[in-house]
This record gives structure tokens, C-alpha cells and sequence, in this order.
């Protein structure tokens, strides 16, 4: 099956069809850094992480994208009460983000532009659009003038006939039965006090849709291949990414839009102005580990809601040591009879449902689902010694290529050797008869979350999830 995914544009299933051939360009609409970020948040950023680690598992080179926005509405009014400087203010929350964002193994975006630092950008995209007669300036604040903009809509299906031209919003965030011209450019006011930038085009601030135009197509060029977010951004925020854009550069934008459906609790979006959130400290701290939190994320379908509950998180505790015990039980295992083919033909069937799962737009049910039944039936052989070490070889080989798309074995990585050392160490000892450090390493190792198991096959350790 051909990689296929949802596009919001045209509201159909499409043919990743990349603009480069073997390269796939992606921007992802980043934090607004005014607070600390909710698990909602990071739903969010998960999917969007299985996106890019399957096209890289798919031999995609990936550059990917992902701004911070260090100015808009929301911060200037919080950072006005702390009495901070505007740097000094979201740092601590930009900081925390990057925290988190290692807690939950995401990777790391090759960029992370913050709007602040494209200033210069903004100003010239405005005065483009002014050029292009799609911009003007009311007492210092530049607005788009979207009945100018014969698509505008096209993303958000807005009916033309309801544009209410001559109308104008400032505020960055509003509703569709507020569709106006919208702010490109804020005039300084006194309520924003040294908030501002003295540029060609007056002193005053950019709105928050101009700057997710002017740092994707930085990095990206004026045409990418795809734009992921939350779905409460395809309107207003990505159909005026999208009139800014084409109405400066007169090409396409974006091939494929992606948006994601909502983590909710009790039936309501999880979010900041609600206060029904969680953060992964406050989840970290109910004795859950990033990786579990991972789990959880993921594997729902992107496009689904998704209904958070500690019951949750609970299942998704079992479910990923399920995962993670099958690594450990393999590597100990030192090999029986060759299975005649049986180990060859369970894993081309897992291969097959895993891509062709996640080819079909990301069906993580799909794929999660393939990987369990080749857990079981792996399993079932190898508890009657039914294949050879060979075969054993292939099966981590194909367990860790889809672990490189899932990544619920990060937190393992580097410390692993230490363990290995310690149990030496203990097997040492042990045969020394030194019980008293024999015991201490297995003590010190339970106290980290290591459990050793004393088996036939020598000594097996997991980790307590
Ligand atoms: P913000 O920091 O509010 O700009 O949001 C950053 C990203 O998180 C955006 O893509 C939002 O759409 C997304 N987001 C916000 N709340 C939720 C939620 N409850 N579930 C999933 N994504 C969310
Ligand atoms: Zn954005």
C-alpha cells in the first residue's frame, strides 16, 4: 500500500507525493510558551513524532520544523503581571518544554525558530502583502484584507458569501462567526509597555498568524510538504497561514494539512483556560514513568478524540511491559531447533501489517496490533525452543526497526550497559560467596527500578515500568 495520509485541504485520503523526491519537509506549530504545557499539548507532538519517524523508517530524509511563539496576546498580558522581561518570562517556560519533550522521547526538530528573532521577516512579509493590495494600515496596525484573497477559506470551507469585508479583528484567537480582516501588524499601545519593535513599518508587534508563515517558509521554502497542528488551529490560524503566504509568494503553501483531534477530560478539550489539565510533571510525580506517558499518546489515532483517565495510563503501563519484557526475555534467550520457515513467516506478516497500518494514515491501532500478535506467537515458539539463535538475531533486528518508529525503549538507552556491569559484578561475587555485595547490587539495582530474575538461562533483569 502506498503511504497515504488525511489531508485537511481537500478533505480526502491522498498519495504522499514529497515535492523532493526521498525528502519530506514538515512544520509543526510549536508552544505558546506563557505557561507550562499540558499532556494535551504533547498529543499533539506525538503524533506528530510517529509521523516523522515513520517517514524516516520509510527512507525519507526529514526536516522538520517546529516554532516557538514567544510573542502574541496571551503573553504579553502574563508576563505584565510577573513584571519580568519578556525573554526572562519564557524561558523558564521554553526550558520546561524542552524537559518534557526528552521525558515523552520526542524527537528533536532540526529547528526551533522563535518569532521574536524573525522580526525582520514579519515586516517585509507585511509590507509584501501591502504591495500585493492585500494589506492595509489603520492608525499603525496593518491588516489583511481577505475579500481580496479569492481562496481565502479554502481550508476552513468558509463560504464566501459570509466574509464581512471592511470588518476587523485584533485579537490573535476568534470564532468563525468572526471571520474579519485580521491583524498582521499590532500599533504599540500603552498597555503593552516595552513590548514592541521600532521598524519600518511603525513601533508595534506581529500578530501570531504572521509568524508561523514567516519561519516555516524560512526554513522550509515557499512550498513544503506538510503542516501539522492541533485541529483548533485550522481556523483562524492555518487559513490565515495560508492567505499570507500565497497572497505574498503567489504559490502553494502547504501540500498536505494535518490536524489532530483533541486529548479531552470528561467530554472537554483539555486546556489551559479551563484549568481541567495535567502537566507530565504532575504525571511524573503520580509515579509514572515519560515512557508510559509515550505509550498513552500515541496509541490512539491521531484524528480521534482521545479521553484521558489514570485508568489509562494504567493499561498502558501493562501494555508496554509486555512490549519491553519480550526484548529482555529474547536477549537471554540462547536459541533451540530452526523453526522450518515458521519465524521467517511471522515476522514477513508483521512487517506487512505494520506498514501497511501506518501507510493508512497512521493506523497506530493497526500497527500496535501486528506487534502484539508477533509477540504471541514468538512466544508461543520460543517457549518450546522452537527456533535458533539465527532467527532470534532477526526477530531483535525487527523488533528494533519498529522501535526506531515507536521509541518505548529511549529511556533504556546508555544505562543498559551499566546494568550489565552491576550483574557481572553480583555473578561474581555470588560465586565468591560474597553475599553481603552480592545482595547490595541487587538491592541498589531494585532501588533504581531494576527487578533480577535468577534463571536457567543465567541471570535476566527488567525494568519496573
Ligand atoms: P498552544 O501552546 O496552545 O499554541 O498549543 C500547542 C499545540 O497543542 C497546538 O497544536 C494545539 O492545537 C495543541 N493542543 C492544545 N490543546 C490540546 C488538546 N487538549 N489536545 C491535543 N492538542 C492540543
Ligand atoms: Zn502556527
Amino acid at each position: 500500500m502506498a503511504l497515504q495520509f488525511r489531508n485537511s485541504l481537500t478533505k480526502k485520503l491522498e498519495e504522499f507525493k514529497p515535492i523532493e523526491s526521498g525528502k519530506a519537509k514538515i512544520y509543526t506549530c510549536g508552544p505558546t510558551v506563557y505557561n507550562y504545557l499540558h499532556i494535551g499539548n504533547f498529543k499533539t507532538f506525538m503524533w506528530g513524532d510517529l509521523l516523522k519517524r515513520y517517514l524516516k523508517y520509510q527512507n525519507y530524509e526529514v526536516t522538520h520544523v517546529m516554532n516557538l511563539t514567544d510573542i502574541d496576546d496571551k503573553i504579553i498580558r502574563d508576563s505584565q503581571k510577573t513584571g519580568k522581561s519578556l525573554s526572562e518570562f519564557t524561558r523558564v517556560y521554553i526550558d520546561s518544554f524542552f524537559e518534557d519533550y526528552d521525558t515523552l522521547g520526542l524527537e528533536r526538530a532540526d529547528f526551533y525558530p522563535k518569532a521574536t528573532e524573525h522580526i525582520d521577516g514579519m515586516v517585509q512579509m507585511v509590507q509584501k502583502l501591502v504591495e500585493n493590495g492585500l494589506a492595509y494600515e489603520v492608525d499603525g496596525s496593518y491588516y489583511y484584507k481577505i475579500e481580496a484573497f479569492k481562496d481565502y477559506g479554502q481550508l476552513a470551507n468558509i463560504d464566501r458569501d459570509n466574509l464581512k469585508p471592511g470588518e476587523r479583528v485584533s485579537s490573535d484567537e476568534y470564532e468563525k462567526e468572526s471571520i474579519s480582516d485580521f491583524a498582521l501588524w499590532k500599533a504599540w499601545e500603552e498597555t503593552d509597555g516595552d513590548i514592541f519593535w521600532e521598524t519600518e513599518i511603525g513601533k508595534g508587534r506581529p500578530g501570531w498568524h504572521l509568524e508561523c508563515s514567516v519561519m516555516s517558509m524560512k526554513y522550509l521554502g515557499e512550498t513544503f510538504d506538510i503542516h501539522t497542528g492541533g485541529i483548533d488551529l485550522l481556523f483562524p490560524h492555518h487559513e490565515n497561514e495560508i492567505a499570507q503566504s500565497e497572497g505574498a509568494t503567489g504559490k502553494k503553501f502547504v501540500n498536505c494539512w494535518m490536524h489532530g483531534e483533541h486529548l479531552i477530560v470528561e467530554g472537554k478539550k483539555m486546556s489551559k483556560s479551563l484549568g481541567n489539565y495535567y502537566t507530565v510533571k504532575d504525571i511524573l510525580d503520580k509515579g509514572y514513568s515519560g515512557v508510559v506517558i509515550r505509550y498513552l499518546l500515541i496509541s490512539s489515532h491521531y484524528r480521534h478524540q482521545f479521553n484521558f483517565t489514570f485508568k489509562g495510563l494504567d493499561a498502558a503501563r501493562e501494555s508496554l511491559s509486555r512490549y519491553t519484557d519480550f526484548f529482555s526475555n529474547l536477549e537471554s534467550y540462547k536459541g533451540g531447533n530452526n523453526s522450518g520457515g515458521k519465524v521467517a513467516d511471522a515476522m514477513a506478516t508483521a512487517k506487512m501489517k505494520f506498514e501497511d497500518s501506518l501507510d493508512d494514515d497512521l493506523n497506530i491501532s493497526g500497527a500496535l496490533a501486528a506487534i502484539f500478535d508477533f509477540i504471541k506467537t514468538i512466544n508461543r515458539l520460543k517457549d518450546e525452543d522452537n527456533f535458533d539463535f539465527a532467527e532470534k538475531i532477526d526477530i531483535l533486528e525487527l523488533m528494533n526497526s519498529f522501535d526506531t518508529v515507536l521509541n518505548f525503549r529511549f529511556s533504556s538507552e546508555g544505562i543498559d550497559e551499566e546494568i550489565e556491569k552491576l550483574i557481572a559484578q553480583r555473578t561474581e561475587a555470588k560465586a565468591n560467596k560474597d553475599f553481603t555485595v552480592s545482595d547490595k547490587i541487587r538491592d541498589d539495582l531494585l532501588a533504581q527500578g531494576i527487578i533480577l530474575e535468577d534463571t536457567r538461562d543465567g541471570v535476566k533483569w527488567k525494568r519496573k515500568i
